[in-house]
């Protein structure tokens, strides 16, 4: 997938309105990336790595319908840094040692 840097457009009571063929266009493109995604494995980020955790996968499926699995997720385990590959074993401990990172 890639991001264009083209403008996104503004929708409004006026361009819903309107036939828009652009607008059409790129929600049919929305909701097929949107459904190339479903099932997929997802991992964690930690320290700029995509990496699976030793807690296991859980397996989220659509409020909507039960029968759409949006996909399997790493757990968490462990929260990480975010400027460091550091891991740490509660949030606080990883927020108070990343405030290291910025103070001079
Ligand atoms: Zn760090």
């Amino acid at each position: 997938m890639s991001i264009e840097s083209k403008p996104r457009i503004k929708i409004t009571y006026a361009t819903l309105r309107n036939d828009n063929e652009e607008l059409h266009a790129l929600y049919e493109a929305g909701v097929e990336a949107s459904r190339a995604g479903l099932g997929r494995h997802h991992q964690n980020l930690v320290g700029g790595r995509l990496v699976d955790a030793r807690a296991g996968t859980f397996e989220a499926r659509a409020r909507i319908d039960s029968n759409i699995r949006l996909g399997t997720f790493a757990k968490a385990d462990a929260y990480g840094c975010g400027a460091c590959p550091e891991t740490f074993k509660t949030q606080r401990a990883a927020v108070e040692h990343a405030l290291t990172h910025t103070s001079a």
